[in-house]
């Protein structure tokens, strides 16, 4: 018990973010970051003297010059836009928005959704993967509470269809349903394109992942003005200012060199495709992923030791403790030269348990 903290939040099982040591240089494959720098123009953008020396100004409440970037990247309207401090901070404000009746989620899924679930004292079903661990849409359809759904999910890295998320759209128009595109942009169908068609969906993607901007914080979601609306209410009642100056330009910086981080995104599925090819040669079972992840057990070693020994090795990787995948390990896709390094490592990991 806390002295001082809300009754209310006593019992709250925080997030538990990848890690991101200190101490020691690793191989950093564990929080799905990009291992490509941000592209030159972000980097002059976030350099500039002027910018910084207006920090003593607060930034735009309306973020008015990203959000008609956004709209113009993606072809929708600056009204069909929301912005903010990471994508998290996005789907703090949805579940806090619309959760009132209930979130429905993927019992494998991102572990954010449940801790906001509960943060805001909201009834959270997880609804079982299918023994594949592929989403059976039917499940998500007629839940009369908001559904929340990562597309490609995490850390599985599959997919469900447009057709799929327009029937559960339509399946309960009265409550919304988030779909989660932080992976989206490495080789998975958006599901944009419904936006006009269902006031109800709500997409929400990130510059962390595909646009190597984790560290600037900078989330975006697209749906039906009503929607945004009603986010934009709820931001205003928090923290106005939730895209800070610097992050701003940077995003703007970042979506007028697209080529640059759709090129990165490129060489990554290969990197993707390769890995999936060696790891399947040594006996890996790797899942078909669409995302800058892959999620692979192995029958011959145990999935917390496969992750201590790459420890060991000065590699991260993330492993889950939930018991339903204790023997996966989510890697992300980094360089070739990265990818060269953990193939070699747990060659060495393979052949030293044969000796033994
Ligand atoms: C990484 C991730 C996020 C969070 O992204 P930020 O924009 O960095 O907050 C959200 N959803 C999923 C599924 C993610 O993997």
């Amino acid at each position: 018990m806390s002295r001082f903290l809300n009754p209310a939040y006593q019992s709250l099982d925080a997030y538990t973010p990848g890690e991101q040591p200190k101490d020691t240089v690793y191989t950093k494959l564990n929080t799905n970051e990009s291992p490509y720098p941000a592209g030159p123009k972000t980097v002059q953008a976030v350099c500039d003297e002027t910018a910084a020396a207006n920090l003593r100004l607060y930034s735009d409440p309306d973020s008015t010059q990203l959000k008609r970037a956004l709209a113009e990247r993606y072809q929708l309207k600056p009204e069909n836009v929301f912005v903010s401090n990471g994508s998290d901070d996005i789907l703090n404000f949805a579940f806090l928005s619309f959760g009132q009746d209930g979130v429905a989620m993927p019992a494998i899924s991102y572990g954010f959704y449940p801790v906001f679930a509960d943060l805001h004292h909201l009834e959270a079903e997880r609804i079982p993967l299918e023994e594949d661990f592929s989403i059976d849409p039917g499940k998500f359809r007629n839940k009369g509470k908001m559904v929340v759904i990562a597309n490609p999910n995490a850390p599985t890295g599959l997919t469900i269809t447009l057709d799929d998320i327009a029937s559960i759209c339509e399946s309960d128009p009265d409550h919304v349903v988030l779909i989660d595109e932080a992976y989206v942009d490495f080789g998975a169908e958006s599901c944009l394109p419904l936006i006009g068609k269902y006031k109800n969906l709500l997409v929400v993607q990130t510059f962390s992942k595909s646009r190597s901007l984790a560290g600037a914080r900078l989330g975006f979601a697209f749906a039906d003005p009503e929607l945004i609306g009603d986010l934009e209410r709820i931001k205003y009642s928090t923290n106005p200012y939730n895209v800070n100056s610097i992050t701003s330009r940077a995003g703007v910086a970042a979506l007028s060199e697209d080529d640059y981080y759709r090129g990165n995104a490129g060489k990554i599925m290969e990197e993707r495709r390769r890995t999936t090819e060696e790891l399947t040669a040594l006996g890996f079972q790797v899942i078909p992923s669409l995302a800058n992840f892959i999620f692979v057990t192995s029958p011959d070693i145990d999935g917390g030791e496969l992750y201590q020994k790459l420890k060991e090795r000065r590699i991260l990787i993330r492993h889950f403790s939930d018991p339903a995948i204790a023997q996966y390990n989510r890697i992300t896709i980094g360089t070739p030269e990265e990818m060269d390094i953990l193939l070699e490592a747990i060659r060495a990991i393979i052949a030293e348990r044969g000796e033994s």
